[in-house]
C-alpha cells in the first residue's frame, strides 16, 4: 500500500467495455492510496484507456500523447501510461512513437496498473504488459493471458452511481474480418455465473437499480463449469431476483444467437429492458459474407420477424459500416433499403476503416474512395435520423417511465446550477428524455408525459406522483397527455 497520496488523470475513449474497464483501473488505484483529478496538470499520473476499431480512435490518442511530450519534459517525474486495446495493438511500438511513455497495459492486465506504476515510479524503466497474440501459444494459455479483474467495484467512477455495467463474457471468436476485438481482447470467455450474481448483488447493494450487462455477442454467452451449461436467459432469471434492481440490460447481441428462448425470457422477466442492438452491418449478403458476419439478410429479417413477435414493443438498434472493401452503390442501397424496412430506434453508422492484423486488410483492398465513404456515412445516418425522429413520434400524448440521470446535456453546458433544471433520462427502452424538475429526482423512476421530439430525443413534463388518485403533469395542463398510464417506451 503506497503511502504518499498520489493524483491520477484517465482519459477513456472507445465501447462500454472500456468505460468499465477504466472505473476498475481507478477502483484498485483508490486502494493505492489514489485520488482522481480532472487535468493533467493536477495529476502525477497520466493514463490513457484506448480503443483500436477504428483509425480514428488511435489518431486521436496519438495526437493527445504528443500534447504531453513537452508536459513531459518539464515534468520527467510523471507517470504516462497507454492502456487498453491499442496498447494490446500496438505493445513496443507505442514506446518508439513516443519514447515519453512509461507504461503500455494490455485490457488482460490491467489489474497490474498499480505495480506497474510503482516500478516505473522507482525507475524500473518502460513497463510492458499485454497478453499473448492469438497465434502465441496453446488456447488455453492464451485464454489465461487474458484476465479481467472485474470484482472491483466503485460507485463513484460510474457514469452514475445507480447504472453500472456487468462483464459477462471477455474476448471474441467470431472474427468478422474487419475487426481488430478478437486480437486486442483474445478468446471469447463466459465469466462464471456464481461470479456475475455476486457482481451484480454487490452493484444493488451499491444502490444500483439498472445493470446492462456487456460482452462483444453477449446472447452467445455461454458457462459450462460445474457440469451445467448456463445461458444467458437462465443468467436473466437469476439476476432478475435480486432486490433492488429494476431494470437489466444486454448489450451487444449478435444475430444469429437470438433466440426464441432468449426473446420468451426477456417478455417474460419485468425487468428486462425491451431494448435490443443487434448490428446488422451490410444489407447485401455478398458483403456480409466477405466480412465474414454468419448470417445472411434474410435471416437478419427472419430474427426481426422474431422480435417483432414475440416483442412488440421492442426497440431495435443496429450498426452498420459504409464503404467495406469492394462495395458498390447498388450493395450499399441494399443497406439503405435494409434501413427504411427495419425501422431501427437507431443506428451506429461508421466508415469501412482498415485494421492492420485483420483478415479484410490482408485480403481485401480497402477500395472505396473516402470522399464515397463519406457520402453514404452522412446518407444513411440522415435517413436513420428522419426514421428515428418518426418513431419517436409515436409517442406524443404517452406517458413513459424514466430512470433520471442527471442534468441534461444542454443544463451541463450552460452550467445550470439552480435547484430546477432541464434533467435527462432514459426509458425502459432505452430512449432519451428530457424534461424540467427540481435536481432531488436524479435516480428516481419517475412517469414522465411525452409532449415533443427530435430524432435522438423525447421532450416532456415529470407528472408528480399523486396526491389524488390522478398523476397530473407538473405544469401541464390535465387533458394534453391523453393516457396517463406509463409504458415502457
Ligand atoms: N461486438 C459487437 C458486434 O459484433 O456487433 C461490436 C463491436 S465493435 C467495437 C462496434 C462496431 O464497430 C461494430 O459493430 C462495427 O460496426 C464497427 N467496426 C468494427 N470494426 C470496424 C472497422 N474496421 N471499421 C469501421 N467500423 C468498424
Ligand atoms: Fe468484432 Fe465481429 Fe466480434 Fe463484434 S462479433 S467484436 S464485430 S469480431
Amino acid at each position: 500500500m503506497t503511502t504518499m497520496p498520489h493524483y491520477v488523470y484517465i482519459e477513456t475513449v472507445g465501447c462500454q467495455m472500456n468505460v468499465l474497464d477504466s472505473e476498475m483501473v481507478v477502483a484498485s488505484l483508490r486502494q493505492h492510496g489514489y485520488q482522481l483529478v480532472d487535468s493533467v496538470d493536477q495529476a502525477d499520473t497520466i493514463l490513457f484507456n484506448t480503443c483500436s476499431v477504428r483509425q480514428h480512435a488511435e489518431d486521436k490518442i496519438y495526437s493527445a500523447l504528443g500534447h504531453l511530450r513537452r508536459h513531459k519534459q518539464r515534468n520527467p517525474e510523471k507517470v504516462i501510461g497507454v492502456l487498453g486495446c491499442m496498447a494490446q495493438k500496438d505493445q513496443r511500438r507505442i514506446f518508439e512513437r513516443a519514447p515519453y511513455v512509461d507504461l503500455v497495459i494490455g485490457p488482460g492486465q490491467l489489474q497490474q496498473t498499480a505495480e506497474l506504476i510503482e516500478a516505473a515510479r522507482a525507475g524500473g524503466g518502460q513497463q510492458l504488459a499485454v497478453s499473448l497474440g492469438r497465434r502465441d501459444g496453446p488456447r488455453e494459455e492464451i485464454r489465461r493471458s487474458h484476465e479481467t479483474f472485474d470484482p472491483l467495484r466503485d460507485p463513484a467512477m460510474r457514469p452514475t452511481p445507480f447504472q453500472a455495467y456487468l462483464r459477462i463474457q471477455i474476448g471474441c471468436d467470431k472474427f468478422c474480418t474487419y475487426c481488430i476485438v478478437p486480437m486486442t481482447r483474445g478468446p471469447e470467455q463466459g465469466r462464471p455465473p456464481d461470479q456475475i450474481i455476486a457482481e451484480a448483488r454487490l452493484l444493488a447493494d451499491q444502490g444500483c437499480q439498472e445493470i446492462t450487462l456487456l460482452g462483444q455477442t453477449v446472447n452467445s454467452y455461454r458457462d459450462r463449469s460445474g457440469g451445467r451449461t448456463t445461458q444467458l436467459a437462465d443468467l436473466l432469471v437469476a439476476l432478475h431476483e435480486i432486490e433492488g434492481l429494476a431494470r437489466l440490460k444486454f448489450v451487444t447481441n449478435y444475430p444469429k444467437d437470438m433466440t426464441v428462448d432468449l426473446l420468451q425470457t426477456v417478455r417474460d422477466l419485468p425487468k428486462c429492458s425491451h431494448y435490443l442492438h443487434v448490428p446488422l452491418q451490410s444489407g447485401s449478403n455478398r458483403i456480409l459474407q466477405a466480412m465474414k458476419r454468419g448470417y445472411t439478410v434474410e435471416e437478419y429479417r427472419e430474427m426481426m420477424a422474431r422480435i417483432r413477435e414475440i416483442l412488440p414493443d421492442a426497440a431495435v438498434s443496429s450498426d452498420f459500416i459504409v464503404g467495406f472493401c469492394g462495395e458498390t452503390d447498388e450493395e450499399y442501397q441494399q443497406s439503405v433499403d435494409l434501413v427504411r424496412q427495419c425501422r431501427f430506434k437507431t443506428s451506429f453508422i461508421f466508415k469501412y476503416s482498415e485494421r492492420p492484423g485483420t483478415k479484410a486488410a490482408e485480403l481485401l483492398p480497402d477500395d472505396v474512395p473516402e470522399e464515397i465513404k463519406r457520402r453514404r456515412n452522412n446518407e444513411l445516418l440522415s435517413l436513420q435520423d428522419a426514421i428515428s425522429e418518426e418513431e419517436n413520434q409515436a409517442f406524443f400524448g404517452r406517458t413513459v417511465e424514466v430512470l433520471v440521470e442527471g442534468p441534461s446535456h444542454v443544463a451541463q453546458k450552460r452550467g445550470d446550477d439552480g435547484d430546477v433544471l432541464q434533467l435527462s433520462g432514459r426509458t425502459m427502452c432505452d430512449r432519451i428524455v428530457v424534461f424540467h424538475g427540481p435536481r432531488r429526482l436524479v435516480g428516481q423512476i419517475l412517469p414522465v408525459a411525452v409532449l415533443d421530439c427530435t430524432a435522438h430525443t423525447l421532450i416532456g413534463e415529470a407528472i408528480t406522483r399523486p396526491t389524488t388518485p390522478e398523476l397530473v403533469p407538473l405544469g401541464l395542463k390535465r387533458g394534453v397527455a391523453s393516457d396517463f398510464s406509463a409504458s415502457g417506451g
